[in-house]
């Protein structure tokens, strides 16, 4: 089966008429493009699971909270067609914001509590975003399964809580974070960074092992594993903590007392681009 590009949605839907009717599975991987070995990894998985997989590349609008951060975002569609033919993909799916967001658009998705802090905390209408453009994409696309990076964990939660709060049809699988060997989580948005900046951002990753070792070693206080990460980071002047926690898995919400499970979360800068990285502890004895 050859690949099949296109930016309109009633041309998507006819693309996977065939598929639907044949009742084979499909599987959709939203992305942003740029696409890098991180995104790969969730193209292999959902090409495992599914007949036919759908790659959507949508820089989309509404999710940034910073204009430049918009304007500035990568967008590399050939390199992205070559990239999905490589691997099997049945369908890309690329609109132009017009044809995402027609005028007048008044209609948007906010799901409360797993927004309240980390990212949603720091980029205001973020998730809403975020919310609003996955929904379309599943009402567009019609999945059995989506697939979505723990790289960006708070999105994960974001979603599976909107698909169990709304009733949507679709099985939502998460995929682990896709490294550099230096530890640095593969991002489109590490290809901002300078030479002397992609030498101090392996940092993050470090940070996180390290507060994730003093919880595997009986740390029960949250202060003190973020406090031994902070230090580490403290260490590189060139990086800027916007935030570091420690939050349950679930609802992501701040944890004191570590008990079960938790994920220590953190958003850096390193000169103008901001990272985010989190690394899940398991429950402890
Ligand atoms: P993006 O294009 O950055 O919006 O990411 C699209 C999807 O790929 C999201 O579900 C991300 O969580 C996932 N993703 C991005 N980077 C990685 C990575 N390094 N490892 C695994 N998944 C990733």
């Amino acid at each position: 089966m050859s690949l099949q590009l296109t930016g309109a949605i009633a041309e998507l839907r006819s693309a996977l008429a065939p598929a639907r009717r044949s009742g084979a599975g499909i599987g959709l991987v939203p992305t942003m493009g740029a696409l890098h070995a991180g995104h790969g990894r969730l193209i292999e998985l959902a090409r495992q699971e599914t007949d036919w997989v759908v790659v959507s590349i949508f820089v989309n609008p509404i999710q940034f909270d910073r204009r430049d951060d918009y304007q500035r975002y990568p967008r590399e569609l050939a390199r992205d067609v070559e990239f999905c033919e490589a691997r099997g993909v049945s369908v890309m799916f690329a609109p132009e914001a017009r044809e995402m967001y027609p005028e007048p658009y008044c209609t948007v998705v906010e799901v409360r509590g797993v927004t309240e802090h980390l990212c949603g905390r720091f980029r205001p209408g973020h998730f809403q975003g975020v919310a609003t453009v996955v929904l379309k994409l599943f009402h567009i696309v019609q999945p059995d399964r989506a697939y979505f990076g723990e790289k960006d964990a708070q999105q994960l939660a974001v979603i599976r809580r909107m698909v169990r709060d709304l009733n949507v049809p679709v099985t939502i699988v998460g995929a682990p974070t896709v490294r550099e060997a230096d530890g640095l989580a593969l991002s489109s948005r590490n290809q901002r960074l300078s030479a002397e900046e992609r030498r101090v951002a392996p940092a993050l990753y470090q940070a996180l092992q390290l507060a994730e070792k003093r919880i595997a070693s009986g740390a029960g206080d949250a202060e003190e594993a973020k406090r031994a990460a902070l230090e580490l980071l403290e260490q590189h002047p060139e990086v800027r903590v916007e935030y570091l926690e420690v939050v349950d898995p679930d609802e992501m919400q701040p944890v004191a007392q570590i008990q079960g499970a938790v994920r220590v979360a953190a958003a850096v800068w390193i000169g103008s681009t901001r990272l985010i990285d989190n690394v899940l502890c398991p429950r402890t004895g």
